[in-house]
C-alpha cells in the first residue's frame, strides 16, 4: 500500500555512475518517478507523463484533505474544551451537570 504522506514525484535524477555529468547538475530525465519512502523502506515506479499529472493532482488533493482534517481536529479540541467550561459553569450555577444523561438526584 502506498503511503500518500511520503509520495514524491521526481523528474530529474542522478544515476549511480561515478563521474557522470548528472552529479554536477545535468541530471537525467525528465522521468516521472513515484517514490514512496517511509520508515527507511522505499519503493518507486515509473509513470508516463499523463499518469504523473494525474498522480500530482491526487497528491495535492490528498494534502489539502489532510490540512482540512487537521483544522477540523483543532476546532474539535477547542469545541470540547469550551463545552467542558460551559458544563462546569452550568453545574456551578444550577447544580445540574449537562450532557451527563439522566442524573439521579439523591
Ligand atoms: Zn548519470
Amino acid at each position: 500500500m502506498i503511503n500518500a504522506e511520503a509520495i514524491r514525484l521526481v523528474r530529474h535524477m542522478e544515476c549511480g555512475k561515478a563521474g557522470c555529468a548528472c552529479h554536477s547538475g545535468r541530471k537525467h530525465g525528465p522521468y516521472y518517478v513515484l517514490s514512496n519512502r517511509s520508515g527507511g523502506r522505499g519503493s518507486y515506479s515509473y509513470l508516463d507523463p499523463g499518469e504523473a499529472a494525474r498522480v500530482r493532482t491526487l497528491v495535492l488533493r490528498y494534502r489539502e484533505f489532510r490540512r482540512g482534517l487537521q483544522r477540523l481536529q483543532k476546532v474539535n479540541v477547542e469545541l470540547v474544551s469550551l463545552l467542558r467550561r460551559y458544563q462546569q459553569a452550568q453545574l456551578r450555577r444550577t447544580g445540574v451537570k449537562l450532557g451527563a444523561g439522566v442524573v439521579a438526584r439523591t
